[in-house]
């Protein structure tokens, strides 16, 4: 996920030391999401120290995400590790030192997938997050994972294991179509199945809305599907910058031209209409639907088997603003979505 607490320098991006025969496949011409470039290095530490209001540490186990999410916050990494392949194209399986006393982390919140996908397609065959759970196991950390993949039911046995946890899905869309142009991660379908079986078993349950497209995203809809397998629902509204900006203009204006007046009022003209009124029409569907609505609190605590609660984080610039700790210099990274 990225609750986009936008922008800058990689959490959890130490300096990288390359291991001499990284093990990149031979990829075709123009198929790069489906021959990603893989390389093994070594880092110093995969916990990092970070800034994001709603955990003490983030833990990216790979560097870059074979998802490829069109709209993918986590991109501006690529400034930092200057990989020539397209965003989605790489990735770097990491492999650190055992942690000492991972007890230190006791009570403290660790955020899995800050700037990745802890449960990419390639989890499956390096198992660098499954054997980070292993490390941690009866440290008393709190650990939250965010994922676009079903894949994390592979360690459910490990995820029992730790008091809280829990597991958040981005879900932005119920339409596939939509879905497949965006990203390429596993279908809705199988996150809202994997969901389900994670609630059914027992482990809190996330559905992070993001980003929400204007005028595509359709909230309540996805709201009143997962409403009864997970105890948090996370709104997060599209913010357009950097590189990615060009790119769905131009999916815009390609596939729903009639919603480029709107995107270029919202992305190129600085409106917050669009989003003022969709919170609005949010609280009245909250308050009809029986769920609480906050803006920018994640620290609701409910019964397991309680109607989730609403968390609306499309003001995070001002959280972004009021966590900074140093107002001249400050940089805090995405989640990813
Ligand atoms: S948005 Fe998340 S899942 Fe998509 S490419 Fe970026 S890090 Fe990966």
């Amino acid at each position: 996920m990225k609750l986009k607490f936008q922008t800058g320098c990689p959490s959890g991006s130490e300096p990288a030391q390359y291991i001499a025969s990284p093990t990149g496949h031979n990829r075709p011409e123009g198929n790069s999401m489906a021959y990603p470039a893989v390389r093994e290095i070594q880092v110093k530490s995969v916990i990092a120290k970070t800034d994001i209001p709603v955990c003490d540490y983030a833990v990216n186990p790979y560097v870059g995400c074979t998802h490829g999410c069109q709209y993918c916050y986590a991109s501006f990494m690529k400034r930092f590790t200057h990989h020539p392949e397209p965003w989605g194209a790489f990735l770097d399986v990491k492999y650190w030192p055992a942690i000492k006393r991972p007890e230190r982390y006791a009570g403290k919140e660790l955020f899995f997938g800050t700037v990745t996908d802890p449960y990419n397609p390639q989890e499956e065959r390096y198992r660098r997050t499954r054997s980070l759970l292993e490390q941690l196991l009866g440290s008393g950390v709190k650990i939250t994972i965010q994922t676009k993949s079903d894949l994390v039911l592979r360690d459910i046995d490990l995820l029992h294991a730790f008091p809280g946890l829990r597991v958040g899905f981005s879900i932005n869309t119920l339409d596939e179509s939509f879905r497949a142009d965006m990203d390429h991660a596993v279908s809705i379908q199988r996150r809202l199945s994997a969901m389900e079986a994670l609630h059914d078993a027992g482990v809190r349950t996330t559905c992070f809305i993001s980003p929400i497209f204007p005028g595509l995203t359709d909230v309540p809809a996805i709201i009143d599907r997962v409403k009864n397998q997970c105890q948090l629902v996370w709104l997060e509204n599209l913010n357009l910058r950097g590189s990615y900006k060009a790119v769905i203009f131009s999916y815009i204006r390609e596939r729903r031209p009639e919603l480029a007046g709107l995107y270029e009022e919202i992305y190129s003209r600085g409106s917050h209409l669009y989003w003022e009124s969709l919170d609005q029409r949010l609280r009245v569907y909250a308050a009809n639907s029986g769920l609480d609505y906050v803006i920018n609190n994640d620290r609701v605590q409910r019964p397991f088997d309680a109607p989730p609660v609403i968390v609306n984080y499309f003001y995070h610039e001002q959280i972004k603003k009021s966590a900074c700790k140093r107002p001249r210099n400050c940089q805090l990274p995405h989640f990813h979505v």
